[in-house]
């Protein structure tokens, strides 16, 4: 274990103790003292891997796409990547709809009678087509300035294709981005550093401050949900991971698990980002021109812990309110759902959000999103560590088969 794993294995332990000691023993005048401190360390955490994720995925994705010629190899990485994402979240969606339709959460249940008077502030119908279309394809000065990462990407995939030329002024031009993208990457290093101290508060903070209560409601619902994540994060990645790199699995998740518990607690793949790229390109010795580009587009893109959950929230709407959804509207859900995660920013509870696109499409009451809000926080811890491992998954079997 080098020292950082090390350093973060003590903080997970120490975040575990202190989180608990203050969950049971109620002693008001400690919690009061220490949780503006821990909101501060874990906001400065964020902040920083927020601050410096844009320029990142900027940098990284232009240098990558840029580096790969128009060759075999290149051709093979750009379809692999897309065809692994699209198949491990059909896989994931498909696998949550057959588990939701066999123990049918919500049916016959008075959760209907539940009210939370933030349900009218949902009660709006997003336009789920022009609404995409215009988020995604903006002027990529506002995309960079305001964090909209979906544009950030298409703007650096044209940028990078355009990097390649063989002209010798766009050709300083691409030294120029290779420098950015090394310097962001000293920089991410450096921060790394801080990841101890961050999850440790963030942590600790998740333990103290969740709300049990309101998960005795919905306990069925989330324990299925939970269960088919837990099924798709410990089963299915792994597996194929073992069998398309023979990496072992417990080698996989000792060496990724900085990755994992940063995932776990932050519940933002864009700001796990710099340690993903940092950590598989030093523990696993992933080819640059692979991390670089799997990685931010994984980031973006691949959700597959978004994806199940976005299918699981709209079956369990329709049994709530006594709607059978048929086969042809069960279809739809599945790209619906993938479309919805492929949407969602990759930062905490952007699920939540694409949600309503879901369920207005499936004319389902767009209003009941606001019964998952106070669930959303755990959910989405669990959510994002498992759409970071399909990303982490995906870079491995690229890279085991791109410079084959
Ligand atoms: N928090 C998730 C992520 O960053 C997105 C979501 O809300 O499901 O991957």
């Amino acid at each position: 274990m080098n020292d950082l794993n090390i350093k973060i294995a003590w903080s997970v332990f120490f975040a575990l103790t202190l989180g608990f000691f203050l969950r049971f023993t109620h002693i008001e005048g400690l919690q009061n003292l220490l949780i503006p401190i821990l909101e501060i360390l874990g906001q400065v955490f964020i902040l920083f891997l927020k601050m410096i994720m844009i320029p990142l995925i900027f940098f990284s994705l232009t240098s990558s796409i840029s580096s790969l010629q128009e060759n075999k190899q290149s051709s093979f990485l750009w379809k692999g990547t897309l065809i692994y994402y699209f198949s491990t979240m059909v896989v994931a969606v498909l696998l949550t709809m057959l588990v939701m339709n066999i123990f049918q959460p919500g049916i016959h249940s008075d959760i209907q009678n539940m009210t939370n008077p933030l349900m009218t502030e949902f009660n709006q119908q997003p336009n789920l087509f022009m609404d995409g279309i215009k988020s995604i394809i903006k002027n990529p000065f506002e995309a960079l300035a305001s964090g909209n990462i979906m544009a950030i990407v298409v703007f650096s995939i044209l940028f990078g294709l355009a990097l390649r030329s063989d002209r010798a002024s766009i050709k300083k031009v691409k030294n120029w981005f290779d420098g950015m993208f090394d310097i962001t990457m000293i920089i991410v290093n450096k921060l790394m550093a801080l990841a101890p101290i961050g999850i440790f508060a963030l942590l600790s903070l998740l333990i103290i401050q969740q709300d049990l209560t309101v998960f005795l409601s919905l306990a069925y619902f989330i324990l299925l949900v939970l269960g088919v994540i837990f099924f798709h994060g410990v089963v299915f990645l792994p597996l194929i991971l073992k069998t398309f790199t023979q990496i072992g699995i417990l080698n996989f998740f000792s060496k990724s698990k900085t990755i994992l518990i940063t995932a776990f607690a932050t519940s933002s793949s864009a700001a796990t980002l710099p340690i993903s790229i940092s950590n598989l390109e030093n523990n696993f010795k992933v080819d640059q021109n692979v991390s670089r580009f799997v990685l931010p587009l994984g980031a973006t893109v691949n959700m597959d812990g978004t994806a199940l959950y976005e299918a699981a929230v709209a079956l369990f709407v329709a049994n709530i309110i006594g709607i059978n959804l048929g086969l042809s509207d069960q279809i739809f859900l599945v790209f619906l759902a993938m479309a919805a995660s492929i949407g969602a920013p990759a930062i905490p509870s952007a699920g939540m959000v694409t949600l309503a696109l879901v369920l207005g499409a499936l004319n389902l009451p767009v209003e009941y999103i606001a019964l998952f809000i106070p669930i959303d926080r755990l959910i989405d811890t669990f959510r994002t560590t498992v759409n970071v491992e399909g990303d982490l998954v995906g870079a491995l079997v690229m890279n085991k088969y791109f410079n084959a």
